[in-house]
């Protein structure tokens, strides 16, 4: 069986960058899923399709032409790399999201990506539906407001515009529609190891998380 670690929990407490870290620190595949629910939210925003109308995105999610290559990632064949990562596309992510549906139809893709050696996957809810059998589930979460303020700091660090109590409003109102949703919802799998990242810096939560590799 192909070895996967799964790295679940809400937006900004840094699983990303972890999961980006222990890849290269084993040598192991990426898969960002939220990636995935990004560029959807793109394209349905590119093609002004509801995000209610769940039949035209789940449309929309089965041709998604979406390709991962190096770090970057491309949908129809131009760069999206940077154009995801609007709060305005993260709040779309969110709401495409929440259709069963569409969720369902990006299941195999995601599935595709556990490959040999290893896969490390971020997410939502890889280690409670897309991959139940991971051998690792790590679960990262930290206060609302700390994760706002990491997202501040990058935006500004990057010479973009940014209100911290907008972010933290942003970042409220995503937990919640992703906690509550009908299927997959945001949530440790029994079976995940807690890490709480609130007072701690990545070097230290990326030890941590080594620790649990290592056991
Ligand atoms: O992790 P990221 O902030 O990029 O995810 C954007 C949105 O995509 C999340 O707020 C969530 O609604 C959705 N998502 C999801 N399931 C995943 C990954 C992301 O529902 N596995």
């Amino acid at each position: 069986m192909i070895p996967v670690i799964v790295i679940d929990g809400p937006a900004g407490t840094g699983k990303g960058t972890i999961a980006a870290l222990l890849a290269e620190r084993l040598g192991w595949h990426l898969l960002d899923s939220g990636a995935l629910y990004r560029v959807l939210g793109l394209a349905a925003l590119q093609q002004q399709v509801s995000f209610d109308d769940a039949a035209e995105l789940t449309k929309l999610a089965e041709a998604l032409a979406l390709q991962f290559d190096a770090g970057r990632i491309f949908l129809a064949g131009a760069e999206v790399t940077d154009a995801i990562r609007t709060e305005a596309v993260g709040m779309a992510a969110s709401q495409v999201a929440a259709h069963p549906p569409v969720r369902d139809a990006l299941l195999d893709w995601q599935r595709q990506c556990a490959q040999l050696p290893g896969l490390i996957a971020d997410g939502r809810d890889l280690g409670t539906v897309v991959f139940p059998d991971a051998a690792l589930k790590i679960f990262l979460d930290a206060s609302a407001e700390v994760r706002a303020n990491r997202r501040y700091k990058q935006l500004i660090e990057k010479g973009l515009s940014a209100n911290l109590f907008e972010l933290i409003a942003d970042i409220r109102e995503r937990d919640d529609r992703d906690r509550n949703r009908a299927v997959a919802p945001l949530c440790a799998a029994a079976d995940a190891v807690i890490v709480d990242s609130t007072t701690l810096s990545i070097a230290a939560v990326f030890d941590r998380v080594l620790e649990e590799v290592r056991r």
